[in-house]
């Protein structure tokens, strides 16, 4: 289980300088003040989304010959770590990133053609992915939703749950069962991947509801009720879209991490300078070890997911198996985050609460990844059975 040479050898990947300059370049444009109105608002950050597309980082993994501009994924998560960094969300970008990965990778060239460039420009939003299911949570192999073949077109019935996006996106990369699961060989056979067209489906079999929730994610409950889509709508082979949707949840990982790393960062320097200005019993609350202390073994905690996050980046563009590192990362990321922010609430004392400083805003955001996409559990459960050789836990 050593981390073989070419691990070792790719380790640290390049630190893309110019490409964080210019992302802290267009986040400066969106201050706290524009987060907090939208958070407010419940409202779904459209000026920011336009601004990334327009300088072409929202395309960045879809390959020059579809319009995008064709990056690694080491350059993707810079660009996410920065936008956290800056105080922005990135969680608009970053599902556009990797939903589009099911697509490119076993999409038809037809479907390529037509989609990916009009995702790189804009012109056609993807942002919406329909996988958890309210009653059957983390164990995605039994989600209920069914789509049935009738000649032409496949009839889809069901309900997901926290569909981020969906009213925002034009497109939805659906997870679906095809073959009953009494029917297949293996509980990860019969389900299958589908692109469907929110607009063209609405009132004809598609309801969507906004589901509030304690941070402004444009979170849904979506409803299929007799939806007819055309069998075009398929991507890749029927049955297979469980291992379709697993391939794409590296690079997922891969930038959610690195998205906490940037609230992190965000959060460390916040507390840092804070805790050097906020006078009290006439020193700065920084000359206290239990003020000091807490961010500062949240600093190193965040430097060592660093190094894991990179390396799984580095696998990942290398082609080789990421999933340890990359589930690692994560993990190890969306906690450090999670203590840098407990950090920075304790330093900014009363004021953490006060909204105009941005903490519990924040500290409420990067709460989620400890949950979603993937919760903790379920990560060390990955590396308890397939890393570390245990026993299935459940
Ligand atoms: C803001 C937000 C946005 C989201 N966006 C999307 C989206 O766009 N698309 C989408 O498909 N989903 C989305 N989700 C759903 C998210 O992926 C799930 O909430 C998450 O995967 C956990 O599933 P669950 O909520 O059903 O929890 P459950 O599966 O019910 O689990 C509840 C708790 O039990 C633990 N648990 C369950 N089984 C085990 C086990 N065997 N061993 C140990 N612990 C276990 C879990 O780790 C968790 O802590 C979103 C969620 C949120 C909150």
């Amino acid at each position: 289980m050593g981390a073989s040479e070419a691990e070792v050898s790719i380790a640290i990947g390049e630190d893309h300088p110019d490409i964080r300059e210019a992302v802290r370049r267009i986040c400066a444009d969106f201050p706290g003040e524009y987060w907090r109105d939208l958070d407010q608002r419940e409202a779904y950050p459209e000026g920011f989304v336009k601004a990334l597309t327009g300088s072409g980082f929202l395309g960045a993994l879809i390959p020059e010959e579809y319009g995008g501009s064709g990056l690694s994924i080491r350059a993707a998560s810079v660009i996410m770590e920065e936008i956290h960094r800056s105080g922005c969300n990135a969680a608009a970008c970053h599902a556009q990133m990797y939903i589009m990965g099911t697509l490119l990778r076993h999409g038809s060239e037809e479907q390529k053609r037509t989609y990916l460039p009009k995702i790189a420009s804009g012109e056609l939003r993807l942002q919406a992915f329909g996988v958890t299911e309210p009653t059957t949570g983390s164990d995605t192999t039994r989600l209920k939703t069914r789509a049935v073949r009738e000649g032409d077109h496949y009839v889809v019935n069901g309900q997901k749950v926290w569909t981020s996006r969906a009213r925002q996106s034009d497109l939805m990369l659906l997870l679906a069962r095809t073959t009953p699961l009494e029917e297949v060989k293996r509980r990860t056979d019969g389900l299958s991947t589908f692109l469907v067209d929110i607009r063209a489906s609405l009132g004809k079999g598609l309801e969507i509801r906004p589901l509030k929730a304690m941070i402004n994610h444009n979170t849904t409950e979506v409803f299929f009720d007799n939806l007819r889509i055309p069998a075009s709508a398929l991507v890749g082979e029927e049955g297979r879209g469980f291992r379709y949707v697993l391939d794409g949840m590296n690079a997922e990982r891969i930038l959610i991490a690195a998205e906490c790393l940037g609230d992190a960062r965000w959060f460390i320097a916040k507390a840092v300078a804070y805790a050097g200005e906020r006078i009290v019993f006439d020193r700065p609350i920084s000359q206290n070890q239990g003020i000091q202390f807490p961010i500062a073994r949240a600093f190193a905690e965040t430097e060592a997911a660093e190094l894991v996050v990179r390396r799984a980046a580095a696998l990942f563009d290398a082609g080789l198996d990421c999933g340890k590192d990359a589930n690692m990362g994560k993990l190890l990321a969306s906690e450090a985050a999670w203590h840098a922010g407990e950090a920075a609430m304790q330093t900014f004392g009363g004021f953490a609460f006060a909204r105009e400083y941005d903490i519990e805003r924040k500290w409420r955001e990067t709460r989620l990844y400890q949950i979603a996409p993937i919760s903790t559990n379920l990560i060390l459960s990955y590396l308890g059975q397939h890393v570390l050789g245990m026993p299935r836990s459940y």
